[in-house]
């Protein structure tokens, strides 16, 4: 049996209308149905931690498509089914979306291989999940509305803010949930909890990561890196030799926790001020935590987590890239406006980002956010066709007076097209252009 208790008063005060909403009219097509339906894991625990919540997750007791084909006709959503794990997603117009899966049985074939699934009831569900804290559910049928239900202890642990695993060869049916652990405790502010410890040291012992496919480490790790400070994190995979499982070299220092910690204040920095600008978050940790690697190890490292050919590339070519030009505008400092513009302009903002938290002098990286603040989005307001209507023979000599015309627009000349326009005639008559 499970401990239950109602939260329905904790729904009605931290979810807003549009989810609460939302909630029953899940609970209504259960109802009509005839099947119960449950809001489950992450969501769970976010209401419970008073966090802000994002996914919502739903278990159906019974056929989780069925039920989610119909209450996407219903409300006029999209569906995306995905019949071999007995899962679909919701999509609303507004792009809110909600993950559906069967109340199921789900075994793993080998260790680390992706999981078998079969129909059954939620406590199963529940009981294949990773961490206590995960657990949670909350029926949503009307006449139960608002039961939170609790097989495994979750809420204590909650209280308590602990990681706990919910059966001892939960690492060697899954070691993801290592990595998984580690995120949620840096992520909460939670300790890992005594025997989960344990068992994560045995199966470490036992190599279980070695034999994780990279694919699924990568998977983890960007995660742990997206996180909002990802160095406790970095430090606990340390302490249990994480790193060294994925590559032998790998080695946290004080210079690596230090660069964690400028990165940290530069992404706080540049996500006040630029909360429109999207950039991957976690490759400027990947950046840092690779900082200082030789190419051929990175190569190694990169080749370990399987990465993907052109991410791989972006990663360890624009770090090294980034390494080495910011050391070149560090050495010849002061230069001017220009230089700094056509030394940075090629660069992408996470690399921008991680230069910014690799220099140590103050006037280099006040160079590099004034780029970034007001220079980078700067371009002719003319193009080819302009210069061809002119009279200019089309040919490289375009990029030539584009990039002239840029230069000006630094000093804060050329502010309108006809100025251009003018610049550009000028300089094709000055070099014989015209
Ligand atoms: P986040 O806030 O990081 O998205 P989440 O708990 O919502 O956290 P997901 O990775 O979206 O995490 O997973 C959804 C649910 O699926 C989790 O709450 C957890 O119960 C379960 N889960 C995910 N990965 C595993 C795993 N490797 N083993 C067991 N259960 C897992």
């Amino acid at each position: 049996k499970p401990r239950t208790k109602y939260v329905g008063n904790r729904l009605k005060h931290r979810l807003d209308q549009r989810v609460r909403t939302l909630l029953s009219d899940i609970g209504n097509a259960g109802d009509t149905l005839g099947v119960e339906v449950f809001v489950v894991g992450g969501f769970v625990r976010d209401l419970m931690l008073e966090q802000p919540i994002e996914d919502v997750d739903v278990v159906v007791e019974g056929d989780g498509i069925a039920f989610a084909s119909y209450f996407a006709s219903l409300h006029h959503c999209r569906l995306h089914q995905h019949r071999k794990f007995n899962t679909a997603v919701i999509i609303f117009e507004d792009g809110l979306k909600v993950d559906v899966a069967s109340a199921r049985l789900e075994y793993y074939a080998t260790p680390a291989a992706l999981p078998v699934v079969e129909n059954s009831s939620i406590k199963m569900d529940l009981a294949r999940r990773d961490f206590t804290i995960n657990t949670l559910a909350i029926s949503l049928n009307t006449e139960t509305f608002g039961t939170l239900i609790d097989y495994f202890g979750g809420v204590r642990d909650v209280k308590d803010k602990i990681v706990r695993i919910i059966h001892n060869l939960s690492f060697i049916e899954d070691p993801t949930r290592i990595f998984r652990a580690i995120k949620f405790s840096n992520r909460f502010g939670f300790r890992i909890g005594k025997v989960t410890a344990n068992l994560i040291k045995n199966a470490l012992n036992v190599g279980a990561v070695k034999n994780l496919s990279g694919l699924r480490v990568l998977s983890e790790l960007k995660q742990i890196f997206g996180e909002e400070n990802p160095l406790p994190a970095v430090q606990t995979m340390a302490d249990y030799g994480l790193d060294k499982v994925i590559h032998h070299d790998l080695k946290l220092t004080d210079t690596t926790c230090a660069l964690f910690e400028s990165v940290g204040k530069t992404l706080a920095w540049h996500d006040l001020l630029y909360a429109d600008d999207v950039y991957p978050r976690w490759a400027v940790y990947f950046m840092a935590w690779l900082h200082g690697y030789p190419f051929a190890v990175s190569i190694q490292i990169a080749d370990r987590l399987m990465f993907p050919v052109k991410e791989k590339e972006r990663l360890i070519e624009q770090r090294i890239k980034s390494e080495h030009r910011i050391r070149l505008i560090e050495k010849s400092y002061p230069v001017s406006t220009q230089q700094i513009y056509w030394w940075l302009i090629h660069f992408k903002t996470e690399c921008l980002l991680f230069m910014l938290a690799l220099t140590k002098n103050e006037s280099v990286r006040k160079a590099i956010s004034h780029f970034y603040t007001h220079q980078r989005k700067i371009k002719p307001l003319i193009g080819g066709k302009d210069l061809k209507s002119v009279g200019i023979k089309p040919g490289p000599v375009y990029t030539t007076i584009l990039n002239k015309i840029i230069d000006e627009k630094l000093d804060g000349k050329l502010n309108t097209m006809e100025e251009e326009i003018k610049f550009a005639k000028h300089y094709a008559f000055e070099n014989k252009l015209i």
